[in-house]
Formats: structure tokens, C-alpha cells, sequence
């Protein structure tokens, strides 16, 4: 094991004893992402539901579902890839994360996880994910458009729970989703 799976996996094993909020009182199971340590492409969602908060996985769901489906019209695999969220523990009755919660949780272990993954591309699922690292922008005006943040490169998507129930969301969805290796190629020829 390199340094960075080490590290990445003892943040893991951190994630999963973690008490820095009170979303570790409802929980069953904490979910610190999932994937390739070295994967180009991280994908962040908002938080665990009800199947993830069972399993421990992330997106193991419905939405999760999509999400597979979706990564397999760009020829990727959950195995190519890391997916994980701002908050790693269930908000109760699936209500949004506080925003203390989500300080606190991806000051502590997002933003770490990518320092070490340091992917070319991040992937952000829904608004909760987009703000937490780009505030100011709108997801309805910027979803599809990749855009560099402090050096750092990302794309603003849908959430896939959202695309679930509505049929113009979800051709959105997979229309953004084909920008994915398009940034990448870009990426890689600079
Ligand atoms: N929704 C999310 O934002 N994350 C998951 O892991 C599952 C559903």
C-alpha cells in the first residue's frame, strides 16, 4: 500500500468511529466513499439515505442505481472512479445536512479525502455539493459547465434523485454526464 491508500484508508476508518456531530446519534452505518484511490473523476453527493445508511456504501440506492447506469454511457465503472458525499453519516428522516454538520464533516474528512485522491475532475452531485465548494453559483445556471476554482476543476451536476422523478431532469442529467470525458480530454492535453 502506497502512503495516500494508507492514509486514505485510516480517514476511512475514522469516518466510521466518528462522533464530531450529532448525525452520528441516528446512524447505523457512516459512509466514507467508495472507489479508486487514484481515480481522475470524484463524484460528491449530499449525504447518506436510508439503503446507504444500512450498508455503508455510497449511492447503493435507487439514485445510486442511476448513477451506475449514467457512468456506464461514459464507459466508466464504480471501479474507475471515487464516489462519496459532504456529510458521511444520515440526516435524520433524510432532512437536509445543517450547515454546521457540513463544516464540520468535509472540513475534517472531504477535503482531505481529496487532497489525497487529488483528482483532474470533481463532480458535484445537487446544490449541497456545489456549495460547499463554489457558494455563489447557481446550480440551474452553471449545471454542465465545468469550471476551474482555485485551481481546481469541477462540474456542477444535477443530483440523481432529482432526475428520478422528472423526465426533462434526468435528459439533462445524461446530457451533462457526456461532458465528463470531454473535460477529461481537455484536461489531459494541456
Ligand atoms: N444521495 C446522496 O447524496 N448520497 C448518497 O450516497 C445517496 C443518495
Amino acid at each position: 500500500m502506497d502512503s495516500s491508500t494508507h492514509k486514505l484508508s485510516d480517514l476511512a476508518d475514522q469516518v466510521r468511529t466518528c462522533t464530531l456531530c450529532r448525525l452520528c446519534e441516528g446512524r447505523t452505518n457512516a459512509v466514507p466513499g467508495e472507489g479508486n484511490f487514484s481515480a481522475d473523476v470524484v463524484f460528491i453527493g449530499e449525504g447518506p439515505g436510508k439503503n446507504e445508511d444500512e450498508q455503508g456504501i455510497p449511492f447503493c440506492g435507487a439514485s445510486g442505481k442511476l448513477l451506475d447506469s449514467l457512468l456506464a454511457t461514459i464507459n466508466l465503472s464504480r471501479q474507475d472512479v471515487f464516489i462519496t458525499n459532504v456529510v458521511k453519516c444520515r440526516p435524520p428522516g433524510n432532512r437536509d445536512p445543517l450547515p454546521d454538520e457540513k463544516q464540520t464533516c468535509a472540513t475534517t474528512y472531504l477535503n482531505r479525502q481529496l487532497e489525497l485522491i487529488n483528482p483532474k475532475l470533481i463532480v458535484t452531485l445537487g446544490r449541497h455539493a456545489l456549495g460547499h465548494f463554489i457558494p455563489d453559483l447557481k446550480i440551474s445556471q452553471v449545471h454542465g459547465q465545468p469550471k476551474r476554482h482555485h485551481g481546481q476543476v469541477y462540474l456542477a451536476l444535477y443530483h440523481p434523485a432529482v432526475a428520478l422523478y422528472n423526465g426533462g431532469m434526468r435528459q439533462t442529467l445524461e446530457e451533462d454526464f457526456l461532458i465528463i470525458p470531454k473535460v477529461l480530454r481537455t484536461l489531459a492535453s494541456q
